[in-house]
């Protein structure tokens, strides 16, 4: 009886049913194995087992998909037997097949491959007898035990000692016969596992190994079947978001053997180098060897391209003498087989105009293709290997945007460690990996000192308990910051982030001590001014100084850059709050800085003193004197703005955070401060007591401060139009825009509106020249986007502080969100950080609307992205649909957002 539904597919060079683009029903494994016999590629004959059967064994059980697949399974094992010419289950020569697991996306957690599947205690003496190698018939015997009790049977280590119980015995065994590697074990010691794994099984499990071939064959699909459902596998779909109803295939497959000798092999193949990217057909081998042992590091492997091979040597300190008599390429070895395997391999990346990842078995001197899918690549490779394919003409200039994932763009934008150097380096600690690149320098404790060293000439990592906002100067000219305390969203990884900078945070083995001025790792003792080094993308702290090596936009980076701007249709702006951070921008590709931050500016120098004043101030002309200090300073700031963004908006937000946070809350920072400005330490500390909040980010911060001191508004909005003046008279063209923080209402953004434009037009008049700048709103509070149209009658640009937004959307603090978000992902709450991309359906909504109604009142109002979230590739996406102008991110997510943007408009 056939069932109406088709769930078996046969791939061989006789018969193919399915096809690479069959996917969804055969995963990947499966659809790609008919592909290749398709191309007419060598593959061992077999079929997939669709995961439409997996879907009924999951909903209806194992005895009703029995039912529904027997049939097709027998016919399927019948067809391979008639092309390898031997029977499944046949003592005196018997059909081995292998059992592989294969969903649409591969999945780590899914049952292991079973291989040799069909083998007992008499088909092992067939097959020895078959093949003539006695030795060869029992290591097939034993790996298939192993497979099949670990995977099917369920044997597990009882302890965390054991590791794994048959590896056990396999040592007890290996030490009993002196030797140290499995080719070395004899046909007797062959036998005696096989006899040790089955009484184990049987004491353990309480069944004995079974015997009858079919039994094994469906133990193994329906076991492939359980593990889609298995605790692990759960866990990986939930967290890479791939459906529980898809479902796993099923490929069965006839076996061929690399371990019949020394003409036999097998080995895994790259059609270009996954790390670089560099066209070189690349990968490993091992003779006389089976299915992952190449990847299992019991014996060294050997390289498959000559060139690769010599490499390889290079590297491993191997004299070429050495390699081409002990570790010879298979260029070398088998040259006949070689060339084949290029062949498949051209065919393969031609057809599938992607680099290939391949797996393949050479059986007594002929050649068997086992598997190919795209292969996975660093940041760096994707770039490289997309430009290429597009300069070869392999593929046009959308699918090579498409091919590089934005976020990967990381690794290629930070300084790296010397690939050869960090290998002889010594880990000394793990953190948290808050900021990725790689910083070598001599130990600073102190922000001041780091900022002295650096006067010196010196490079520095700044290791610290933690940082707070007055380390910025310190932490931005450190190469790398090391924090004992803190996690992902400390002060000291958010800055250095924002930085571009290297940054570790929350090494909780770091011990800092301030008054002796030394780290201390378990026993050891580093000193200020010892060496260190920081990789910021993995943790890892090493002693020493290791020479790292600088990114930047070149090459193959480079082009691809170039190739966004031709497709997308958002601006890429920078937050930026130094000339030095505008440079960067500008040679990552920034049209414009979305985001100055005038208060960062406040830290440098004799500023904070001037700033500390305006606060200490009791009234209004106090506060005027202390601003006419800060007023030149301001001015120079915005000068060199200005200069390095020449022809490109830049865009200024007025004074944000609130006051207390520019003076030192600890009483030994008052005291100093103190004695430096020449008032008593009552009143800084009685200040300091009036500017408490208990909640101050939503305290007297934004247009408040305009509002309640309408003078610093003025200072501010004059240095920028004088500023602006003045760079125009030296030759530059000045697109200054002034924006306003923290708008609730049309009357807020209308006092400070009015003070602005009085100042500008006061210094027009001062001058005798005109300038145009414009003049807009943050929309950062959920008020200002409801009542965006009234807001865009005054306003002319809008700028989304979706932090700000987010925070007050959602009711949840920046500072405090740590404590329960991460509880709200494992729930499945919040699908993601919304801080981090943008919570779509509740904060997308508030930008949409306001976009909408803002362009209502005023038709081709400029509206953009300032917060985070302007450098978060699907946010990206979002803003591009939602029909903003540009998104504005830190300096070093530039090249990020300019490819998410691009590829948002090509998926359009
Ligand atoms: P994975 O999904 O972990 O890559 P595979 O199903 O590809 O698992 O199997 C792992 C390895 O087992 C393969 O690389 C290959 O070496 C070996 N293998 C699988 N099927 C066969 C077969 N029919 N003949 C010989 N070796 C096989
Ligand atoms: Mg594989
Ligand atoms: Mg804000």
């Amino acid at each position: 009886m056939s069932s109406p539904v088709k769930y078996v597919y046969a791939f061989s060079a006789a018969l193919t049913e399915g096809e690479a683009a069959m996917k969804n029903l055969l995963g990947g494994k499966g659809a790609n194995l008919a592909e290749m016999c398709r191309l007419g590629i060598t593959v061992p004959p077999g079929f997939t087992i669709s995961t439409e059967a997996c879907t009924e064994f999951t909903d209806k059980g194992q005895a009703h998909v029995f039912e529904l697949i027997r049939d097709e399974v027998a016919q399927g094992v019948a067809r391979v037997e008639g092309e390898m010419g031997k029977r499944f289950g046949d003592p005196a020569d018997p059909l081995l097949l292998s059992v592989r697991s294969g969903a649409r996306a591969s999945m780590p957690g899914m049952m292991d491959t079973i291989l040799n599947l069909g083998l007992n205690d008499e088909a092992v003496v067939g097959l020895a007898r078959k093949a003539n190698n006695e030795r060869f018939a029992w290591d097939s015997y034993r790996r298939f035990i192993q497979m099949y009790g670990d995977v099917v049977m369920g044997l597990k280590p009882v302890s965390k000692e054991e590791h794994d119980p048959f590896e056990v015995i396999i040592d007890m065994v290996k030490e009993k016969r002196g030797v140290k590697l499995d080719t070395d074990l004899g046909t007797d010691d062959l036998k005696e596992l096989v006899q040790r794994f089955k009484s184990l099984i049987r004491a353990r499990i309480g069944r004995d190994f079974p015997t009858d071939p079919w039994e094994q064959l469906w133990g193994a699909v329906f076991a492939v079947f359980e593990s889609w459902n298995n605790d692990r596998a759960k866990v990986y779909r939930e967290l890479n978001d791939i459906p529980q109803s898809w479902g796993t295939a099923v490929n069965v497959q006839a076996m061929v053997f690399g371990n019949l000798g020394d003409s036999s092999a097998t080995g895994v193949a790259f059609s270009r180098d996954a790390g670089t990217g560099e066209d070189l057909f690349n990968g490993e081998f091992l003779i006389n060897a089976q299915g992952e042992d190449v990847v299992a590091g019991v014996r060294t492997p050997q390289q498959i391209s000559r060139l690769g091979s010599q490499r390889w040597a290079q590297l491993a300190l191997v004299n070429e003498e050495e390699r081409r008599s002990q570790f010879p390429s298979l260029e070398e070895l088998m040259p006949d087989i070689y060339q084949q395997l290029l062949k498949a391999e051209t065919l393969l990346e031609n057809h599938f105009r992607d680099m290939q990842d391949m797996e393949f078995t050479i059986q007594e001197g002929k050649l068997w293709m086992l598997q190919t899918r795209n292969g996975k690549r660093t940041g760096a490779a994707m770039v490289r290997i997309a430009v290429e394919m597009l300069k070869q003409g392999m593929i046009d200039e959308k699918t090579a945007l498409l091919r590089v994932a934005p976020e990967r763009l990381n690794e290629l934008l930070h300084p790296v460690f010397d690939t050869h150097a960090v290998k002889a380096a010594k880990v000394i600690a793990r953190g948290l990996p808050a900021s990725p690149g790689a910083a070598t320098g001599q130990i600073v404790f102190f922000a001041d000192e780091a900022e002295e060293w650096v006067k010196q000439g010196k490079v520095v990592i700044l290791v610290r308990l933690e940082t707070s906002p007055e380390d910025l100067r310190g932490m931005s000219v450190a190469q790398g910051i090391l924090t004992a305390r803190g996690g992902m969203t400390s002060h000291a990884a958010v800055v250095a982030r924002g930085m571009g900078k290297c940054c570790i945070s929350g090494a909780g083995a770091v011990h800092v001590d301030y008054k002796a001025r030394t780290m201390t790792i378990g026993d050891t003792v580093y000193q200020e001014g010892d060496w260190l080094s920081l990789d910021g993308s993995t943790g890892e702290v090493f002693e020493g100084r290791i020479p790292t090596v600088e990114a930047g936009l070149s090459g193959d980076f480079g082009a691809l850059m170039a190739l966004t701007d031709k497709y997308k249709r958002l601006h890429v702006r920078a937050n930026a709050d130094t000339p030095d951070d505008a440079k960067v921008a500008r040679n990552f590709g920034a049209t414009g800085i979305g985001l100055c931050r005038t208060e960062h500016m406040f830290f440098a120098g004799d500023r904070i003193l001037a700033v500390r004043e305006m606060i200490l101030a009791n009234d209004e002309a106090g506060r005027r004197k202390a601003l006419a200090k800060l007023l030149p300073m301001q001015r120079g700031d915005f000068e060199g703005m200005f200069r390095e963004m020449n022809g490109l908006p830049v865009t200024i937000r007025l004074l944000d955070p609130p006051l207390h946070e520019f003076i030192p809350h600890d009483e030994a920072g008052q005291r100093t401060m103190a004695n430096e400005m020449g008032v008593p330490l009552g009143k800084i500390k009685m200040r300091v007591e009036e500017l408490h909040e208990f909640n101050p980010m939503m305290g007297h911060r934004g247009c408040r401060l305009g509002i309640s001191y309408p003078e610093i508004t003025e200072m501010q909005a004059r240095a920028v139009i004088e500023a602006a003046l003045n760079m125009k008279a030296r030759g530059f063209e000045v697109k200054a825009e002034i924006m306003v923080p923290l708008v609730g209402t049309v009357r807020e953004f209308d006092a400070q509106a009015k003070v602005i434009r009085q100042t500008a037009a006061a210094v027009f008049a001062e001058r005798g020249e005109q300038l145009e700048y414009l003049l807009g709103t943050m929309i950062e509070t959920p008020r200002a986007a409801v009542i965006a149209d009234s807001i865009a009658r005054q306003a002319e640009f809008f700028s989304f502080g979706t932090n700000d937004l987010t925070q007050m959307t959602l009711g949840f603090s920046r500072d405090d969100a740590g404590k329960f978000l991460p509880d709200y992902l494992r729930k499945g709450i919040y699908e993601h950080d919304p801080f981090r991309s943008i919570d779509q359906k509740g904060v997308g909504a508030l930008v949409e609307m306001a976009v909408r109604k803002g362009q209502q009142a005023r038709p081709g109002i400029e509206t953009g992205v300032c917060g985070e979230h302007g450098g978060d590739p699907a946010s990206v996406e979002f803003f591009h649909g939602a029909g903003l102008d540009y998104v504005s991110c830190s300096p070093f997510r530039v090249p990020i957002a300019r490819l998410a943007a691009a590829q948002a408009a090509i998926r359009e």
